[in-house]
């Protein structure tokens, strides 16, 4: 990619472990090693003491809570400057004569001829897009706003089942290089890697309320730290310099949406959720060829809109290891007793979200799935089952949760 796009864009192989806190994990790592060498992707199950001696710093002694008992070792998985990758491809694209507009704000999607009000909606066709720089008429608009995707859809009239959801990391103070791979735990909901500047990020599940608030929380850091030094008690010492947080656009299903929508000459490729950054080339020449060829290729047919009204759902919840939490719950695994705060309790008005629209959209309708304007302070629960629905205030604690039950039926 860095010779193609002719900018370094500070790709480090580095080898990637999903670690194993149980044998039912343990049996979920050995099947998916089967299905990815059989996928031809270098990858297979080690022992606790292989763990070790590729990552020295993690605790693998069996008298901690979640003893690591092994991993699924991936050894060309690494990281990669995802700014450096934006800018490559920005520049790439400007060479290609693609004109990019920045700082400009597309305010409505033009449709004539369609069912609902103005004239937008399915049986209708796409215009163009008004934006804060004046109107741009345009046979084909593509949806690509992740976060406020729903947002921009209900501006043709489109609805999607996608709900926003904040997903924080954080970043330490740089120490000396220490830490080779980058480590993952499915079950503790955290993951680790090191930049070559030294700084550890970390990151953990989604948070557990829908909207549009990019405000980091104290919760979110308080489960962090919690389960990071059960893995690695060495960095205890090392403080944390900054936190922040992006919107993803979350599915029923977790898949993306890609292709058609009722509203000819209006794409969507959205719905990526917490994993959309790795499959962004990908993605984006399979819905090139879709609208040069008229036809969804065989690789994306399945992400189609029309599978929420058909009842096709493609679940791939397993494409995100830490970013998802099955319980909706924040992900913190605290010894049994000891409660956390919680998102609504009235002591702690610092870690309350405030629901805020950035700047721009925040005069917009919200989207048909996630209805009524967010304000001030609002919260949202995620799609829960009804089960987890009933016990909203449970939902809302920081506090110790049960297993995650691996989509395919381990449990971990
Ligand atoms: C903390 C965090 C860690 C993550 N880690 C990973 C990871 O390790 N691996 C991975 O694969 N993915 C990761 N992701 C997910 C990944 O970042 C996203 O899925 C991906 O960036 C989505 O790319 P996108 O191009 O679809 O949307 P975005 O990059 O979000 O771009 C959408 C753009 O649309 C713009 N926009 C919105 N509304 C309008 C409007 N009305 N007019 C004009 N422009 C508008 C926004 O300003 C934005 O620039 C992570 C996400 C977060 C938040």
């Amino acid at each position: 990619m860095s010779a193609e796009l002719n900018l370094n864009v500070m790709f480090s192989q580095r080898g990637h472990l999903t670690l194993a806190h149980s044998d039912a994990a343990l049996r979920t790592m050995r099947w998916r090693a089967e299905v990815n060498v059989l996928e031809g992707v270098d990858s297979r199950v080690i022992d606790a003491g292989e763990v070790k001696a590729l990552v020295p710093s993690l605790d693998v002694s069996p008298r901690t809570a979640h003893p690591i008992l092994g991993a699924l070792y991936h050894p060309p998985g690494g990281i990669i400057r995802h700014d450096a990758v934006v800018w490559g491809y920005g520049r790439a694209a400007a060479a290609l004569g693609v004109e990019l507009h920045q700082e400009t704000e597309v305010s409505d999607i033009l449709v004539a001829g369609g069912d609902g009000p103005d004239g937008k909606g399915p049986g209708g066709r796409v215009t163009g897009v008004r934006t804060s720089r004046g109107d741009i008429n345009a046979p084909v608009v593509v949806n690509c706003a992740a976060g406020w995707a729903s947002i921009v859809a209900a501006m043709a009239g489109v609805a999607l089942p996608i709900t926003t959801t904040p997903l924080q990391a954080a970043v330490t103070e740089p120490v000396k290089v220490f830490l080779s791979a980058v480590v993952v735990s499915g079950s503790l909901h955290v993951y680790v890697s090191q930049t070559d500047r030294g700084e550890l990020v970390f990151g953990a599940a989604v948070d557990p309320v829908a909207t549009y608030s990019t405000r980091g929380s104290l919760e979110f850091v308080e489960g962090l730290a919690g389960n990071i030094l059960q893995l690695m008690p060495g960095i205890a010492r090392v403080r944390l310099l900054r936190q922040w947080a992006g919107l993803c656009d979350m599915t029923p299903d977790y898949s993306p949406v890609m292709g058609r929508t009722p509203v000819d000459g209006f794409f969507v490729d959205v719905g990526w959720g917490t994993y959309g950054f790795k499959a962004g080339p990908v993605s984006g020449e399979q819905l090139a060829a879709c609208i040069a060829t008229g036809r969804a290729p065989a690789l994306i047919a399945a992400f189609d809109l029309a599978r929420f009204t058909e009842d096709r759902l493609v679940g791939e919840k397993g494409a995100a290891a830490v970013g998802t939490d099955a319980a909706g719950r924040l992900p913190s695994l605290r010894p049994p007793g000891r409660r956390g705060l919680s998102l609504l309790g009235r002591d702690q008005p610092a870690a309350r979200p405030r629901g805020h629209h950035r700047p721009g959209v925040a005069n917009l309708p919200a989207p048909a799935c996630q209805r009524g304007r967010l304000a001030a302070g609002d919260l949202v629960l995620p799609s829960l089952p009804p089960a987890r629905r009933a016990g909203a205030q449970h939902t809302l604690t920081n506090e110790f949760r049960e297993p995650v039950v691996d989509p395919r039926g381990a449990v971990e």
